[in-house]
């Protein structure tokens, strides 16, 4: 597939192969772009600013309600090639489209509602005589660099907020994933002058890099790893960053939780999309008192978990993203396990898959949940109080969303006080999220927020106009 430069379709000399980690077929070929083309890109999307600022709102938003239903339309076929590039369940994949249309939906409402606010300056000093407005105005060119795991929602959750607040874009795909991402870019530019949408594809560290460091785009919104994260604040100068980045949620279980609630937590939380979620559950931390029970259910029911072809409608559990990916959590695991940790279910690899795993005897200093272990494991840690387990919930670098169950309320506001992460969910998992809510974490899982009207903040500055009326 090639790349979207002010309307036309682009090449380079270089590809890079997409591999459908099932069966290891390539699927297509992308450029590996060299940099005058991103040079290309930053102009036309410039040259474009104009033609989508004297937009009405009116119209952006009929125009993303437009992309809505073309993306509807094409819903399969999107799903199809999603599970293709990643070998997402195809499940899950439908379930990634349809949250991308709510999403592209809460754009296309929230195109209409950018607007600033009066403001009293007869509040301050000296500030009598005065008539003062705000106005929500667009930052220019946006560049969103997203990564593999969620490539088509995540991406919107940057692209439709920007160019609501009538920003020009340019995507910088994940380099695993980047189709359903180019083929969603061609429906916007159906819609949209030429040069409002681009996509670059490449080496992060080449082309996503010219982006960051690019005098002549005004923001940078990223999703992925920590890593890149502190590379990309440290390259991107005075322009405006948001970053979306890791996270090693933990999943809290006290003694007075409802078990197989607590337990339905787990399943959908560690082994969804493979653990390839940075919402994901990567820490459970469990109360001695209801430890053996919980353990027990939770291995049962994992027994129950259906790996296998991710085009199947019945397999829960896919392929990672990468033989290579898969590799790197079997040997978290493995020395997790040489470090006394005990696999109670799965443990084993099979190319690109990794059994979904429950693994006992935890230690909070251990690898696998000091870092974030991108894949289908669920590391149990027991603790004796509710002090001990918002202890072992906060001892990390991490601070994305968290999850614990319990039926008591005390316990319950206790912990949503005291843990730090963006998001406390009460008898829910970490991975749970609706596109409109604020969603961004502490610590290091990152800066700023999304969710459609927290983005669009995000994608807009404010002027002041002050009126001297004396
Ligand atoms: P990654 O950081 O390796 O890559 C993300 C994107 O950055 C890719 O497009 C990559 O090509 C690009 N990139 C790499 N180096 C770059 C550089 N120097 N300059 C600019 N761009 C560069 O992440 P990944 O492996 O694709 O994704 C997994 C990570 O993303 C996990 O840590 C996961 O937790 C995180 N994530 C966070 C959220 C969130 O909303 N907080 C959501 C999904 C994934």
């Amino acid at each position: 597939m090639e790349m979207l430069i002010n309307g036309e379709h682009v090449s380079d000399m270089d590809t890079s192969d997409v591999i459908n980690p099932y069966t290891g077929e390539v699927i297509d070929t992308v450029p590996i772009s060299h940099l005058n083309n991103v040079d290309n890109a930053i102009e036309a999307a410039n040259n474009a600013k104009a033609s989508l600022q004297e937009m009405s709102a009116f119209k952006i938003s009929n125009k993303l309600f437009n992309v809505v239903e073309k993306l509807k339309e094409n819903r399969e076929d999107f799903a199809l090639l999603l599970t293709k590039e990643i070998g997402k369940p195809i499940s899950e994949s439908y379930v990634e489209l349809d949250r991308s249309i709510e999403t592209l939906k809460l754009a296309a409402e929230e195109a209409k509602r950018i607007y600033g606010e009066s403001v009293p300056l007869d509040a301050g000093l000296n500030g009598k005589g005065f008539f003062a407005f705000t106005q929500k105005l667009p930052l220019g060119v946006v560049a969103a660099i997203t990564p593999f795991n969620y490539p088509l929602n995540l991406t919107i959750h940057k692209i439709a907020p920007a160019i609501a607040a009538k920003n020009t874009v340019i995507i910088k795909p994940p380099t695993d994933a980047p189709l359903t991402v180019m083929k969603f870019a061609e429906l916007v530019n159906e819609e949209f002058p030429a040069g409002v949408i681009n996509t670059i594809t490449g080496y992060g560290s080449e082309v996503g890099d010219a982006l960051v460091a690019s005098e002549k785009i005004d923001k940078i919104t990223f999703t992925g790893s920590v890593t890149t994260g502190l590379v990309i604040s440290q390259r991107a100068g005075m322009k405006k960053v948001t970053l979306e980045l890791g996270g090693n949620d933990p999943l809290i279980v006290l003694d007075d939780a409802d078990v197989d609630a607590a337990v339905k937590g787990v399943i959908n939380g560690a082994y969804l999309n493979a653990g390839q979620v940075c919402m994901g559950v990567k820490r459970i931390i469990v109360q001695e008192g209801i430890y053996e029970e919980f353990k027990n259910k939770l291995v049962e029911e994992t027994s129950k978990i259906k790996m296998g072809d991710p085009m199947d409608k019945t397999t829960q559990l896919g392929t990672l993203i990468s033989e290579k990916a898969a590799k790197q959590v079997e040997e978290t695991v493995n020395n997790a396990v040489k470090g006394g940790a005990e696999i109670l279910i799965g443990g084993k690899r099979d190319n690109a898959f990794y059994e979904a795993t429950v693994i006992d005897n935890v230690t909070p200093e251990m690898d696998l949940v000091v870092n974030e272990t991108f894949g289908p494991v669920a590391p149990l840690i027991k603790v004796k109080t509710v002090e001990e387990a918002i202890q072992i919930a906060n001892a990390t670098e991490y601070g994305l969303q968290s999850g614990v169950f319990t039926q008591n309320y005390r316990n319950a506001l206790r912990c949503a006080n005291e843990i730090e992460s963006g998001t406390v969910f009460i008898n829910k998992q970490s991975t749970f999220r609706t596109d409109n809510m604020p969603f961004g974490g502490f610590k290091n899982s990152g800066c700023g927020k999304e969710g459609i009207k927290y983005a669009v903040e995000e994608m807009t500055r404010t002027k002041l106009i002050g009126l001297n009326l004396r």
